[in-house]
């Protein structure tokens, strides 16, 4: 049976068990849910509060390895679904596991695909911009979709393929196959992520699945663990998922059914503005085990949602948002964001954000960009998702850094208001 483990600094990390994976909380801020700390895992630790660099499909577009190294970041989240249809689990799994076959050779994660069994999965001859529109975590659209074509029942979902419009099934044991097959470091449990504006009697039938779900998704991951085990293979650990919408009392009630679960860490699932951190992010948390790792799935790009999370107990974060802005010529700066492709920037010979310790703001100007831009040049969208991938990586770094050094607070209102312009209030 996996057992967690908490290690202080003096303890060793491995255990019987669990070999290589456990949570060590380092520092924590006084009164606030804050803290600082350290993911082991089999691949390497991950120092938290962290941003987790998005690698849907094995590849963190347009970077290569090492620019992600060089941007510091320390870990890639990929995607099961999307794994599973191109080039398939098994392949990947042949190829060593997700580290070893995209050559990372670092922590990584998964997402179990419910997300986009409901929102890509429907999308096939909706046209790009369905796909576009799921890739952006716009649910309400998907979900417009999802009911005519994803059919969910009691242990799953029929979707077809957005590739190729082919008939599959995802359940909670063949995501947790598929997972340890694709051999990330951490999986989440799969669930169901309803939209935020769906009607209560539908928010509560859907968290009741969701808790079945992660119940089978438990069960069949530690069967799966036992054969990796006696195959003398090592852990791959399952955070539960909480749903509940922006009710409280489901929230709760999530927060504690995963919990009873005896699951390695947590994703705090739903589709958050910023004034819902204070709210549903934290009722779930105030639920949760302080000593287990909580992960916000579904943060939007807001930069504010980086500090709440983690002044709300969040320790790692994931958003794709912010590459795909990049390539779309959207940058980010200490002073907010700008759009490179304007024709204000034709003759800026200065870095996108002066402040910016990036590649791209060490080697190359505004004008610069804005020419590879109008050119169609690929390199812009390489310079462009360093930046900003370097951006949130860095940012999320200095908020670490402020919960250790007690100094999150002056921090984030300093920081946010000179972002936003304005006295950041959630
Ligand atoms: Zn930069």
């Amino acid at each position: 049976m996996p057992q967690n483990h908490i290690m202080t600094k003096d303890k060793q990390i491995t255990t019987k068990d669990t070999p290589n994976y456990g949570f060590d909380i380092t520092h924590k801020l006084p009164n606030s849910l804050a803290r600082a700390g350290v993911l082991h895992t089999p691949h390497g630790d991950i120092q938290t509060p962290v941003f987790i660099v998005g690698g849907t499909k094995a590849t963190v577009k347009t970077l290569t390895n090492d620019q992600v190294r060089s941007i510091n970041g320390q870990a890639i989240l990929a995607n099961t679904y999307h794994l599973m249809l191109r080039p398939g689990a098994d392949i990947v799994e042949q190829g060593g596991g997700l580290a070893k076959f995209m050559n990372w050779n670092g922590p990584t994660f998964t997402d179990s695909g419910g997300f986009q069994v409901f929102s890509l999965g429907v999308a096939y001859k909706k046209g790009i911009n369905a796909v576009a529109n799921s890739e952006q975590g716009d649910a309400g659209k998907a979900k417009a979709s999802s009911d005519q074509l994803a059919k969910i029942d009691e242990f799953g979902v029929n979707f077809r393929s957005h590739i190729d419009g082919s008939a599959l099934r995802m359940t909670p044991e063949s995501s947790m196959r598929l997972q340890w097959q694709i051999g990330a470091d951490v999986h989440m449990a799969f669930d169901e992520c309803p939209s935020p504006l769906a009607e209560e009697s539908y928010i509560r039938e859907s968290l009741a699945r969701t808790h079945e779900w992660a119940r089978l998704s438990k069960i069949e991951h530690d069967k799966i663990w036992q054969e990796h085990q006696q195959a003398g293979k090592p852990y791959q650990a399952l955070w539960g998922v909480v749903q509940g919408a922006r009710i409280e009392e489901l929230r709760r009630e999530s927060a504690r059914f995963i919990s009873d679960l005896d699951v390695d860490g947590f994703g705090i699932g739903g589709i958050f503005e910023p004034a819902e951190i204070p709210t549903a992010v934290n009722w779930a948390v105030q639920e949760l085990p302080e000593d287990k790792p909580k992960h916000l799935l579904g943060m939007g790009n807001q930069i504010s949602d980086l500090f709440l999370g983690v002044e709300y107990g969040i320790d790692t974060f994931d958003c794709i948002a912010f590459t795909r802005q990049g390539r779309n010529g959207s940058c980010y700066t200490a002073t907010g964001r700008i759009n490179i492709k304007n024709t204000q920037f034709k003759t800026d010979f200065t870095p996108l954000d002066p402040e910016c310790a990036c590649y791209t703001c060490q080697n190359h100007t505004k004008a610069y960009i804005n020419h590879l831009f109008k050119a169609d040049e690929l390199l812009a969208l390489t310079l462009n998702s360093l930046h900003n991938e370097f951006f949130v990586v860095n940012l999320v770094d200095r908020i670490r850094q402020s919960v250790i050094d007690g100094t999150f607070y002056d921090f984030k209102a300093s920081y946010l208001e000179r972002y936003f312009k304005k006295p950041f209030n959630p």
